[in-house]
């Protein structure tokens, strides 16, 4: 079969995408760039909120009204199979955690061609998840009933996979799961000494870390402050607040305040003082008062990130956020969302034009728009950079402008 592959939701489904589609070549299939010359479209799946949920059905039902064969993987596939199974009978529908049963599941549904050999995993860069699950109870989290518990993968192996991968060229490794800083935990490696191993291997690549748990990073943040001292280890972390307001993080069922989330940060960028933050924030969660959002536009106002991701609370099939009363109504969160939006722009303009002038080794790991190329320093901000350049290459620039979201360089002779 020719085959397409649609991936929705966080970089672990990119990263398993690479990997599920692999497995398909490895099985003789032939992996096509459109839906046009496709007879099969793997689609992996994300339903963390509401409108990508519903995206993502309204997908399904159109690759199927053209008779497309659905092999329907990810988070939806785990927490949703039965109905998915009801509405496109023929479909394949495997659940993250049953991976390992795909290749047998399509042969039957699809047949099978003589084996050819594994493909190589397209990797560049090379997503790596680290682990499945997590340790977190997050009341409004749809994912952890996808996903279950933390299973960590063997420290060994990821090693292994990142040394093979950049001896094939990868110069970028995006490391990843649902609480990468629960890596390990109740075992003998950490998330620090799975990112020295990396780090150590020989050659000329940059390793991005993916969101944590402030709840996991606590018992091993000096750990990580010395991880990020490498000079492979981009200065990015990406922690979740999701509000200012130590009531509405404890209703979220998470454990840490806003002064011990700030000490957190504090302990990061006392070690790598040109750390770039990200962080998310949800905004009209249930019983979240004006005082609660306004603890939030407090907290931002002191963390200044560079990164905001701001979410309306969309209550989630089946966890315990969808049955808590006082759902706050559409338009207060709406008008919320807006006035943290505004504050984000407004701070990550404030720290971009603070870079102007400066000069920077970046490293070009995206085509942009038009003929300009994205290349990411090593504090991983994105610097776009006018006319046609090559992908995987270091350059030397300076900062010549600078916009809310990311900065223009122009490379110096
Ligand atoms: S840590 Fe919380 S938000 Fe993250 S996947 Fe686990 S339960 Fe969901």
């Amino acid at each position: 079969m020719r085959f397409f592959v649609e991936t929705y939701g966080c970089t672990m489904n990119r990263g398993e995408s690479a990997e599920l589609s692999s497995w398909l070549r490895g099985m003789g299939h032939q992996q096509v760039d459109g839906e046009q010359e496709a007879d099969v479209a793997l689609v992996n799946t994300c339903l963390v909120i509401a409108s990508t949920e519903r995206k993502v059905r309204r997908r399904l039902e159109g690759l199927s009204a053209q008779g497309k064969g659905l092999i329907i993987v990810g988070c939806m596939a785990s927490v949703d199979r039965d109905r998915l199974s009801r509405e496109f009978p023929e479909a394949v529908v495997c659940g993250t955690k049953d991976y390992r049963e795909l290749p047998p599941m399509v042969s039957r549904a699809f047949g099978s061609t003589p084996m050819g050999t594994e493909g190589p995993v397209e990797d560049s860069p090379l997503v790596l998840p680290i682990a499945q699950g997590c340790n977190g109870a997050c009341t409004y989290c749809i994912t952890k009933l996808a996903r279950g518990d933390l299973v960590s993968y063997p420290l060994p192996r990821l090693v292994n996979r990142v040394r093979e991968s950049v001896a094939q060229g990868s110069r970028e490794v995006l490391v990843t799961s649902q609480d990468t800083a629960a890596y390990g935990a109740g075992e003998e490696h950490r998330l620090p000494e799975l990112l020295k191993r990396i780090c150590d291997l020989p050659g000329d690549f940059r390793v991005r870390v993916g969101m944590m748990n402030p709840d996991s990073l606590r018992s091993i943040v000096e750990g990580v402050g010395e991880a990020y001292r490498h000079p492979k280890l981009y200065r990015f972390l990406h922690l979740p607040v999701q509000s200012g307001s130590d009531r509405i993080v404890r209703a979220m069922g998470r454990g840490y305040t806003a002064e011990e989330y700030m000490r957190m940060v504090g302990t990061l960028r006392g070690a790598v003082p040109e750390l770039t933050v990200s962080t998310d924030v949800i905004t009209g969660f249930p019983g979240e008062t004006e005082e609660d959002h306004q603890a939030t536009v407090r907290l931002l106002e002191e963390l200044r990130p560079n990164i905001v991701n701001v979410t309306r609370f969309s209550p989630r099939p089946g966890t315990v956020a969808e049955r808590m009363g006082s759902q706050v109504p559409g338009w207060i969160s709406k008008e919320r969302s807006r006035e943290l939006t505004a504050l984000r722009f407004r701070i990550s303009s404030e720290i971009n034009t603070s870079k102007m002038g400066r000069e920077y080794a970046v490293l070009i790991d995206e085509r942009g728009k038009g003929s300009s190329v994205m290349a990411r320093t090593d504090d991983y901000l994105p610097v776009v950079i006018k006319g046609e350049l090559p992908l995987w290459k270091r350059v030397k620039v300076r900062i010549t402008a600078a916009a809310s979201t990311h900065l223009y360089g122009e490379p110096l002779r």
